[in-house]
């Protein structure tokens, strides 16, 4: 088969870049993917290669004396008997047709991604349904539990929707100590949770260098894994904090839509911002991203392409949250997004960019007291807590009435959703699991 894809596992991130660079040098076209679960763990990044290239590159590792895990034929996931299971709901032929190529494993158009997160009805239903399958099949019942540090309320940017935008009037603006958030990043430790964020607005206080001492500490006292969400920075610091040790980065691209991310962001360009997203791949980060749902002027066709974006780009972790509005900014009586479409595109980015990470975001849990369980099964599956100190908190409202998810309701959303707490949680005794 001439379309056939291969993936190309190495040993490390770093040996996988090498090898990365050695094949575009040598004119092989590849592409950075995350890991399929099958060969490991979908936090590390493949190369994916084309049929026509695969016997070149091999020869290239080879002369090179690149030791690599293996080449092997990149799977379309299918899900077999899809179409079979169906056969007694009332569903549409457009709608029939989708599920034959989710089924089959075929990728699907824009037009077929647009006409998903329209669905209402029995075939939202089956969508749901099938975004579940794919989930389990592919990523499996285990939650995975994250936890932010929202460290810094400063920012020097404007963003039309968000609570603590420059401008805004925040009841208090704060910045923890290196030492205040070695704290919470303690406590969390000792709840067994993996991995920290740490996210803060766009302030020039925390400096490349400041970042670079709390990332070494945070190693050298827990071995946390580290994600950070910090913004837009230059390819130089994204270096410079990774080869500190952060792991992971966090940069939402909000939109793709040209037009939209001009109107929210007065001081951005989404060329920039996915120039910096294309940075972060390259460097080796695992790179997560995601969009409001919701926003003034946006229809599913634009959602529609966000999700592309995140699947051409190979992100790994995809937060896709409702916009809410947020008191004291430009956007603070434009109408929220809603439950049902932050849902069809949960659904729909799992059956497109299939072995990701989806989080059932906090926004959603903002609007919906129901709706992290909700995503958890419409193909989400992990949640991030909020572990920003309880004086801190409320200053960090990005939107109005932020929930605040803790341990206690991310357990309370997994055991409802029937799906699996970590092994690693250190759990109270009254918590059985
Ligand atoms: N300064 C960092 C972190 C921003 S806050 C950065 O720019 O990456 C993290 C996320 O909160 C944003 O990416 C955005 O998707 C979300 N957010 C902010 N305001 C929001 C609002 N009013 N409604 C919903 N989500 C919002």
């Amino acid at each position: 088969m001439s379309n056939q894809q291969y993936i190309i596992i190495c040993y490390s991130t770093s040996q996988m870049l090498r090898a990365d660079s050695l094949l575009k040098a040598l004119n092989v076209t590849t592409d950075l993917i995350p890991t399929p679960s099958e060969y490991g763990s979908i936090c590390s990044t493949a190369i994916a290669i084309s049929h026509k290239d695969k016997e070149i590159a091999e020869k290239i590792l080879m002369d090179h004396n690149f030791a690599v895990k293996g080449i092997f034929p990149h799977e379309i996931r299918k899900l077999s008997g899809l179409m079979e299971s169906l056969k007694n709901t009332v569903i549409s032929q457009p709608f029939k047709d989708i599920m034959k190529k989710v089924e089959t494993g075929e990728t699907l158009s824009k037009e077929e991604i647009t006409y998903l997160l329209k669905v209402e009805g029995s075939e939202k239903k089956v969508l749901f349904e099938t975004a579940d399958r794919m989930r389990k099949e592919i990523v499996g019942d285990v939650v995975e539990v994250r936890a932010a540090i929202e460290f810094s309320n400063y920012c020097n940017k404007s963003c039309h929707y968000c609570g603590i935008r420059n401008g805004c009037s925040v009841p208090n603006r704060y910045r923890m100590t290196e030492d205040e958030i070695m704290e919470a990043v303690h406590q969390l430790h000792k709840t067994g949770i993996k991995t920290v964020v740490l996210q803060s607005g766009e302030d020039d206080y925390y400096t490349v260098d400041l970042l670079i001492q709390l990332i070494k500490r945070i190693k050298r006292e827990t071995k946390m894994g580290i994600t950070l969400s910090v913004g837009e920075r230059s390819y130089e610091e994204y270096a410079a904090l990774k080869k500190a040790g952060a792991n992971n980065y966090l940069l939402k691209i909000e939109t793709t839509n040209p037009e939209i991310f001009q109107f929210i962001h007065p001081d951005d360009d989404l060329q920039v911002r996915k120039q910096c997203a294309q940075w972060l791949k390259e460097l080796g980060y695992v790179n997560a991203s995601g969009n409001m749902i919701g926003l003034p002027g946006q229809r599913p066709e634009d959602i529609a392409e966000d999700i592309l974006f995140f699947k051409e780009m190979g992100i790994h972790m995809i937060g896709i949250g409702p916009f809410i509005p947020a008191k004291g900014t430009p956007f603070e009586k434009y109408p929220q997004g809603s439950v049902e479409m932050t849902l069809k595109a949960v659904a729909v980015t799992r059956l497109v960019c299939k072995n990701v990470f989806i989080p059932a975001t906090t926004a959603l849990a903002s609007i919906d007291p129901d709706g992290q369980r909700k995503a958890l099964q419409a193909g989400a599956n992990s949640l991030m807590l909020i572990s920003t100190p309880p004086k801190y908190r409320l200053n960090y409202q990005i939107y109005s009435n932020k929930n605040m998810i803790d341990l206690d309701s991310a357990i309370e959303a997994i055991k409802e959703a029937g799906r699996r707490l970590p092994k690693y949680l250190v759990l109270n005794e009254e918590v059985s699991v």
